[in-house]
């Protein structure tokens, strides 16, 4: 998936912030808000995160290429879906 800048995205499943480093943004019904700043999208745009994944993050043998809102969430992690088994 790409984004309008061309660059891949950072595509976790959970919206957070762009503006707001490592908001996690609050999904009420169709829309998504930051508590933070305020700013509000649709739920589908913000879910796969949308923003630029540029930064990369590592963790042990893991690595993974995110937006740096969610670079800045100590957990997301949790949202990483790993290569599997099954996959190879
Ligand atoms: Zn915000
Ligand atoms: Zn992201």
């Amino acid at each position: 998936m790409k984004n309008a800048t061309g660059q891949p995205a950072c595509g976790l499943r959970s919206g957070v912030c762009p503006d707001c480093a490592g908001a996690r943004l609050v999904v009420s019904g169709d829309e998504s808000s930051c508590l933070r700043c305020g700013r509000r999208w649709p739920t589908r745009d913000t879910d796969p995160c949308p923003w630029p994944a540029i930064i990369y993050v590592h963790s042990g043998a893991r690595s993974a290429r995110v937006c740096t809102s969610h670079g800045a969430l100590s957990s997301f992690w949790e949202l990483v879906v790993e290569p599997t088994e099954r996959d190879k």
